[in-house]
């Protein structure tokens, strides 16, 4: 039974704006219809882009432009829109409705022809087919507006036009995403530590991202609350899909761990449902009732599409959130992932990334193994954890951290490797990564952009969908990967400092 609140992207509609004037009669203007269309059923036809393309009728003067912005800001599953000004649209009938639009913004600068008909050119083609000096017309209005925007150029029959067409939309789902998330917080940040914190009304107003802690005694009723027949029903779906330990099946010792890590599933997964979140924290400082540090149940859940942060680290779990929606239908998956300790072989150095219990399935294709360790972290019973190896390919991890008056992602490409070797000892799930461009100059930048030893792990989505995230939250952004210098990037973040201050005005 499915119980993923992934959405299907499918569902996200993105419309096709279509910019003209007037002036142009009503001969071309059909023409601008017919061909606009065409366009736009391109775009729905690209399977790299996962959302549904809607084509609007051609817009000829300011007021149909500020009515569309307000519909488009009032509807919940448009996520975005694409605009074309395939003809000369004068840009200020532009001015009031992009000033009012609320929702991310892709400037396709395309035109219905790839080659040009050099012999049949006459000027009722140079009145038809006039992008080139439209889309700069309405380029200029959106710079002089500051609008944030992808611009893509390009015919659509290009495979890297619809790629990068996908690679927005993702980001924008991600956006519509966050916008709408609830984040349950079951204690606070872990005592003394300083990177987890931020402030937690600014990322509302930034991301939309609602964060509130509950008691954890409130999480503990609804353990307790769980089903026997529940619990059975879980523990054979556990034993389907794990390879569970003998010491965890049913008539074995440790049985009872099992049942009650199904317990916390349960109790974890019903209160989320109740109050509509789709995101949570835990603290091992604040368990409460709970006689297990949850480390299954957040592992499954994670799976099914919840972002998450360990040790009251709400704002590495709205990064899995998103990614989880960016990342929809894509292989691959995203986690909670923790730099956790180096191999400095030189010339082959490696990150080996985990947490004490708490990385997502979804990073591997291998059939996990559910085992029960002792744990000293949280000082409760043993708890129950999945472990595997991540995947081995292309990936990334993503941070954000609290400036102070701003937020700071700070991303790095890496590739995740096979296990050097095995870990028999190491009774958690994991992942090995080179960094890119080279490990020292990788942990250099991110030590020095005061990244976070959490992360959002992806390896469904790569930096473009971040980087255009990035842009359309109007979120700081600065890279690690093939191109960086780290003396370059030390400038990057003093300007940035003085950027950031100064874009947010007063
Ligand atoms: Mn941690």
């Amino acid at each position: 039974m499915s119980r993923s609140i992934i959405p299907d992207l499918a569902s996200s509609e993105v419309w096709f704006l279509t910019g003209s004037q007037n002036l142009y009669g009503e001969e071309t203007l059909a023409q601008v219809a017919e061909q606009s269309q065409e366009i736009a059923r391109a775009l729905n036809a690209a399977s790299d882009i996962p959302v549904t393309v809607v084509w609007k009728p051609v817009l000829k003067d300011s007021d149909s432009i500020r009515r569309l912005a307000l519909e488009v800001n009032a509807q919940d599953n448009v996520i975005g829109v694409i605009a074309w000004m395939h003809t000369f649209s004068p840009a200020k009938m532009w001015i009031t409705g992009l000033d009012l639009l609320r929702k991310p913004l892709l400037h396709l600068h395309t035109q219905a022809n790839v080659a040009l008909p050099w012999s049949e050119i006459d000027f009722d083609f140079m009145n038809l087919n006039q992008a080139a000096h439209g889309d700069r017309e309405f380029g200029y209005i959106q710079t002089r507006l500051g609008v944030a925007r992808k611009t893509v150029v390009g015919h659509v029959s290009n495979p890297a036009v619809t790629a990068k067409v996908g690679t927005w939309s993702r980001a924008a789902a991600g956006w519509a995403a966050t916008r709408e998330l609830k984040l349950a917080r079951f204690g606070d940040n872990m005592r003394f530590v300083a990177v987890t914190e931020g402030d937690k009304t600014e990322a509302e107003l930034q991301f939309g991202v609602q964060v509130n802690t509950w008691g954890v005694n409130d999480l503990v009723e609804a353990v307790d609350a769980a089903a026997e027949s529940d619990v059975d029903a879980l523990v054979a779906e556990y034993e389907e899909l794990y390879d569970v330990a003998a010491e965890l099946r049913a008539g074995a010792e440790r049985h009872e761990s099992l049942r009650y890590g199904a317990r916390i599933e349960l109790g974890l997964r019903s209160f989320l449902e109740a109050g509509d979140f789709g995101a949570f924290t835990t603290s091992f400082e604040d368990l409460g009732g709970l006689r297990q540090l949850p480390g299954l149940a957040v592992q499954r859940l994670m799976a099914d599409g919840y972002g998450f942060g360990a040790e009251g680290d709400w704002k590495t779990a709205v990064l899995v959130r998103a990614a989880k929606v960016m990342g929809s239908g894509l292989a691959g998956g995203a986690s909670l992932m923790e730099d956790y300790t180096y191999d400095l072989t030189p010339g082959h150095e490696l990150i080996l990334g985990a947490h004490m219990l708490e990385v997502c399935p979804s990073l591997t294709t291998s059939r996990p193994r559910l085992e029960i360790h002792p744990l000293g972290i949280g000082g409760r019973e043993d708890p129950v954890r999945l472990v595997f190896d991540t995947d081995a390919g292309p990936g990334i991890v993503v941070a954000l951290s609290d400036m102070r008056d701003r937020f700071r992602l700070v991303a790095n490409v890496v590739e995740v490797v096979p296990l050097p070797e095995p870990l028999p000892k190491l009774p958690v799930a994991r992942a090995v990564w080179k960094p890119e461009p080279d490990f020292a100059t990788s942990a250099a930048a991110w030590l020095t952009a005061g990244a976070a030893h959490h992360t959002v792990m992806s390896t469904a989505v790569g930096l473009d969908v971040f980087e255009d995230f990035a842009e359309i939250a109007k979120s700081e952004l600065v890279v690690i990967d093939k191109g960086t210098n780290l003396r370059e990037f030390s400038r990057e973040l003093r300007w940035n400092q003085a950027y950031y201050r100064l874009a947010r005005g007063l």
